[in-house]
């Protein structure tokens, strides 16, 4: 009888140990989602409401939750629009050619598709310079307003 009796105590010992274990697991499960909904939603409401779903439903409403969660986590959407931001930024600040709107490099003294003048030189240090500038930014050398005609221009002045 004795030996049952520490049999039965045993069990209870065990039973106590496993239930707390799952008690536990429950919690961290909780926790864990709504941990989780944090990192995808703003959303205070549907934070609670993944928590409740794992709560009320242990393990269907984990699947549940991983099912419907949202897919990207907020640093993940906020990491995408940073992207895009840098993409859209550089398509802006590439230069484009005034005669043509062709996109052009900006070391380039011409369009070299419409031959649309973009840049004129320094006669002194031989730096490209904006055609408005008067002086040069690169060693102070005043810069005519006109710059000088390129050759094939002269050509063309030539021939009309
Ligand atoms: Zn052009
Ligand atoms: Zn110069």
């Amino acid at each position: 009888m004795l030996e049952f009796e520490t049999l039965i105590n045993y069990l209870t010992i065990a039973v106590t140990i496993i239930s707390a274990l799952l008690v536990a697991l429950w919690l961290s499960l909780i926790v864990w989602a709504f941990r989780d909904m944090r990192s995808r939603s703003r959303d205070p409401f549907a934070q609670i409401l993944a928590a409740v779903v794992v709560a009320i439903l242990p393990i269907f409403g984990l699947v549940i939750y991983l099912i419907l969660r949202p897919p990207q986590t907020l640093a993940d959407s906020y990491e995408r629009a940073l992207e895009e931001e840098a993409l859209l930024q550089e398509i802006e600040e590439r230069p484009t050619c005034p005669g043509c709107s062709r996109i052009v490099h900006k070391d380039w003294m011409v369009c070299a598709h419409c031959h649309t003048r973009l840049h004129k030189q320094c006669h002194h240090c031989d730096k490209l310079l904006a055609l408005q500038w008067e002086i040069c930014p690169y060693c102070a050398a005043p810069q005519a307003a006109e710059p000088p005609l390129l050759p094939w221009e002269q050509a063309n002045l030539g021939a009309e």
